[in-house]
């Protein structure tokens, strides 16, 4: 995503450096490219056109400083435009003062609402809550099973017509549900809708019925971010027909050019407030529109990577690890390296980790590379040790590691190699801790 945005920006960037001042010519040139840059990557025409207007405006105007060099200066206000037009401040989510809250998602079929909803459900129990998903997608074959079948993923109760897929009443199912919750004392109730494949006016009317009756709290509209200009006419059509509080971007993980994700919440001028960027369930968050622009830039988006690794890391293991780093509370083993690089993991692909970190958007191209096999076969190598050979690889002779070998599918070759490089990397970190040079989260990568 983004990632021929990024490119252009930064190359509209290098072009400026060295400048000592911006003529009246640089600046048109560079609006002109990000201009080109931004229609590229599907960004709506009126909202390209307010955005270079902005960015000429302001770097004529009286903010240019002498404490930045011109090419920062321009990165600064692109920076800031990006994060305006992404919608400024973070809008949380709002809940109701009594009774369950109520939150309606709508949008065309396809656009990832029933696995949104699973992840949104997932996301409200981290948060201490207790949801319940209600099946009122009763149009598409199989919806309220998939919901069923998600909601199981996530552990969350599903809410359905008795009779199940393709019958019911979608507006009674939505209003019993809402009973159900108040008497089950479930604090939020996601109503997943049903969807068509192109706009169609039964089923805004059926989506503007069910938000009578059950009165929402928040209505989401969610958008695949991947079918690029037509989000916007969509999102135009949704607003008119149902209305909706907020903006829910899925897809964001595809490579798509990102223009949804520019365009809608200018044009509609209502907050994108989640963003789900792949198939599994944890690949959900709040949508932070000043962490995006920075991606954007390729600032990288070390707040949103500290804040996933919080969740996912156990405190408890991260500082064992440390102390065993540094030389106290034991040896540290290729046990204690296998958790590591398992909480790693649980923070998504190696690669989706580095691009999180500023700076690496130079090393794209090897990141797509990057043999997320690699991990897997490492990991397997370790899984075929005893306990006795995790604690200590010294031991690991000859026909040991023939068995490791064939244990984890792997060339004896691998297992010297891992038992190599972790006796190395071992050496190292001592040294480190030695001099004092310990980083302090250990298995952060960065
Ligand atoms: P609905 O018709 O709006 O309920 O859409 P679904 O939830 O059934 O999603 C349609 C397809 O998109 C399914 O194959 C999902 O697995 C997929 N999908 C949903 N969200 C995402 C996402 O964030 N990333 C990717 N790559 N696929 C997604």
């Amino acid at each position: 995503m983004f990632a021929t945005l990024s490119d252009r920006l930064a190359d509209t960037f290098k072009n400026l450096r060295g400048k000592g001042r911006l003529s009246e010519a640089d600046i048109d040139a560079t609006a002109r490219e990000i201009r080109i840059a931004l229609l590229e990557a599907d960004v709506a025409l009126p909202v390209v056109k307010e955005f270079t207007a902005a960015i000429k405006e302001r770097a004529r105007g009286e903010e240019v400083s002498g404490a930045l060099n011109p090419a920062q200066q321009i990165v600064k206000i692109v920076n800031e435009e990006l994060v305006e037009i992404l919608g400024g401040e973070t809008r949380r989510l709002r809940y109701a003062k009594t009774g369950p809250t109520v939150i309606m998602l709508a949008g065309l079929q396809g656009a990832g609402k029933t696995t949104l909803a699973a992840k949104l459900a997932l996301w409200l129990k981290e948060q201490g809550k207790s949801p319940l998903l209600v099946a009122c997608d009763l149009q598409r074959p199989n919806a309220v099973n998939q919901l069923q079948v998600n909601g199981e993923r996530v552990g969350v109760p599903v809410f359905a017509p008795e009779a199940g897929n393709g019958s019911g009443d979608p507006v009674a199912v939505a209003k019993a549900s809402i009973e159900e919750a108040t008497r089950k004392l479930y604090d939020v109730v996601i109503v997943d809708t049903a969807g068509r494949l192109g706009i169609d006016a039964e089923m805004m009317q059926q989506a503007a019925d069910i938000r009578a009756a059950v009165n929402p709290d928040e209505v989401l509209f969610v958008v695949d971010a991947m079918i690029g200009q037509d989000a916007v006419t969509t999102a135009l059509a949704f607003q008119e027909g149902v209305g909706f509080d907020g903006v829910v971007l899925t897809k964001l993980d595809g490579d798509a050019r990102g223009g949804a994700a520019l365009s809608v919440r200018s044009v509609t001028g209502k907050p994108v407030m989640f963003a789900s960027a792949g198939e599994k369930m944890t690949d959900f968050d709040v949508f932070h529109p000043d962490r995006m622009a920075g991606r954007i830039l390729d600032m990288g988006d070390m707040l949103t990577l500290i804040e996933q690794a919080e969740k996912v890391f156990d405190q408890e293991q991260a500082l064992k690890a440390a102390e065993k780093l540094s030389g106290q509370g034991g040896d540290f083993t290729l046990e204690d390296f296998l958790v590591q690089m398992q909480q790693i993991r649980k923070l998504g692909s190696m690669s989706k980790i580095m691009g999180m970190l500023p700076g690496m958007g130079q090393f794209k191209d090897a990141l797509a590379n990057f043999d997320e096999r690699e991990i897997d076969r490492i990991q397997a190598i370790i899984q075929s040790m005893t306990p006795a050979e995790r604690d200590n690889p010294k031991m690991i002779d000859g026909s040991r590691r023939l068995r490791i070998s064939k244990g984890s599918g792997t060339q004896v070759s691998d297992v010297n190699t891992l038992v190599d490089r972790f006796h190395e990397a071992k050496k190292m970190m001592l040294q480190m801790a030695r001099g004092g040079g310990m980083p302090g989260m250990p298995g952060v990568p960065g």
